[in-house]
């Protein structure tokens, strides 16, 4: 940490720690024109000065004073607890040790400025647009860390400042376990940086290409943890944009986080009461339609901040993936959170149908159309008259066997007879 000392001298006034090359036997204070400051001005100049230094030393140690006095609190509440809880003398002490380290641990972070000499760079797990995403390791800890850097020229040139924006924001915001953690983010003169937690897992889009089709149970395990993450955004009023298979991460033990926000989007949803979202169709329809119910003459002025309330809670642009995108977001009338529910419904498609056999047979050449297929129940015939795969008839009986009727009924009357075996 910086000394009292080395706050104060920053305040000095330039003169002193510059002197004057003009002069050197009698330094005098200059404007930045070079012209000489007369007597009164430079005392001005220096009350200014001393006064912005005091009032910053001020705050630091206020500051300073405000922390140890939580750091105090923190640590008397949680001794009060441990004294109430039931655990060993040896156990408390363990404990207290372990939280202090860490709470100095993260005291050194904050106040260190990190930068992306701070990590060892290790292998590259993705690569995109705007640059690429690699394992790395913290060199003072040791911890491993997955590191996002974008460049920042080509996010310039591409008007994706505000989306970097919104992923850093949303990121350091919502705290779910659904969530990928952000632990710091930075920037040198070329890149902005992410430091995330490093999920090893993988992302959904290799376990699909791997795997190519889920059970059911699997399915159904990955879609509700995505409901919670999708969830668990849709709190904070951010609307994802571009949920899909290599978005969705898993962590060490197989559970899932939802990542990339660099296409989300916060909604202000303010202006929106419980109301507007009972009717179905949420932003859209309500926005349209009263804009369809409002009187038809507004000033100028009016129309505009019309406008400027309705664009906070409707989404105008088309992003996403194309696979993935929902009808509404291409149709361009605005659309709200529902878009991501979407996305995860042709992730569930994706999941469970097996595309080579049941789409990519049929858009085939005609020759392999179909017929190349494999049946899905092969039945077991023997020689040419065998029958067994056939219900028994009885020759001498010419009525048709309740029993024979195909369809529902059959497993109508056969719940009869079942029910009947318990009739006295
Ligand atoms: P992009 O905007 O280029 O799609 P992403 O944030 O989605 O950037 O990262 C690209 C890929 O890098 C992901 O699909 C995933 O495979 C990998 N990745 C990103 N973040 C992490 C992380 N925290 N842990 C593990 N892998 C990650
Ligand atoms: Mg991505």
């Amino acid at each position: 940490m910086e000394s009292a000392r080395s706050w104060f001298h920053k305040f000095q006034p330039r003169d002193k720690l510059r002197p004057s090359t003009k002069n050197k036997e009698s330094p005098s204070m200059e404007k930045e024109d070079s012209t000489p400051l007369s007597v009164e001005e430079a005392s001005n100049v220096t009350k200014q000065k001393v006064a912005a230094a005091k009032q910053y030393i001020e705050n630091h140690y206020k500051e300073q004073m405000k922390n140890l006095q939580e750091r105090k609190e923190r640590r008397n509440l949680l001794e009060k607890k441990l004294a109430d809880a039931d655990v060993s003398e040896e156990d408390q002490n363990n404990l207290l040790k372990f939280l202090e380290k860490k709470e100095t641990e993260y005291m050194r972070l904050q106040r260190h400025k990190m930068g992306a000499d701070d990590f060892e760079l290790l292998t590259m797990i993705g690569k995109g647009a705007f640059g690429e995403v690699r394992v790395c390791r913290e060199k003072t800890t040791g911890h491993v860390y997955a590191m996002k850097k974008l460049k920042k020229s080509e996010m310039l040139r591409r008007g994706q400042v505000e989306h970097v924006k919104a992923e850093r924001n949303l990121l350091a915001e919502v705290d779910s376990n659904c969530i990928v953690k952000l632990y710091c983010s930075f920037q040198d003169d070329e890149f902005l940086y992410l430091i995330m937690e490093y999920l090893p897992g993988g992302d959904m889009m290799t376990l699909l290409m791997r795997k190519d089709t889920l059970t059911e149970d699997e399915a159904r395990f990955y879609v509700a943890e995505t409901v919670l993450a999708i969830e668990s955004i849709h709190k904070h009023n951010y609307i994802h944009r571009d949920i899909k298979p290599d978005n969705l991460l898993l962590d060490r033990y197989g559970h899932l986080r939802l990542s990339d926000f660099g296409l989300c989007k916060p909604l202000d949803c303010s202006t929106l009461e419980e109301k507007d979202f009972s009717g179905g169709d949420c932003f859209n329809g309500n926005s349209q339609n009263s804009e369809r119910s409002l009187p038809p003459k507004r000033t100028q002025q009016e129309q505009l901040q019309h406008w400027q309330k309705n664009r906070r809670t409707l989404a105008y642009s088309t992003v996403g993936t194309p696979d993935y995108i929902a009808p509404e977001v291409l149709l361009k009338k605005g659309y709200g959170m529902e878009c991501d529910w979407w996305s995860l419904g042709a992730i569930m498609f994706e999941m469970l149908v097996d595309i080579h056999l049941f789409i990519l047979t049929i858009l085939c050449q005609h020759v392999e159309r179909i017929y190349q297929m494999e049946a899905a129940f092969t039945p077991e015939v023997n020689d040419e008259l065998d029958t067994q795969n056939f219900e028994k008839f009885d020759e001498s009986d010419n009525q048709c066997q309740s029993s024979s009727k195909p369809g529902p009924w059959r497993k109508v009357s056969q719940l009869a007879a079942f029910f009947g075996a318990f009739t006295l």
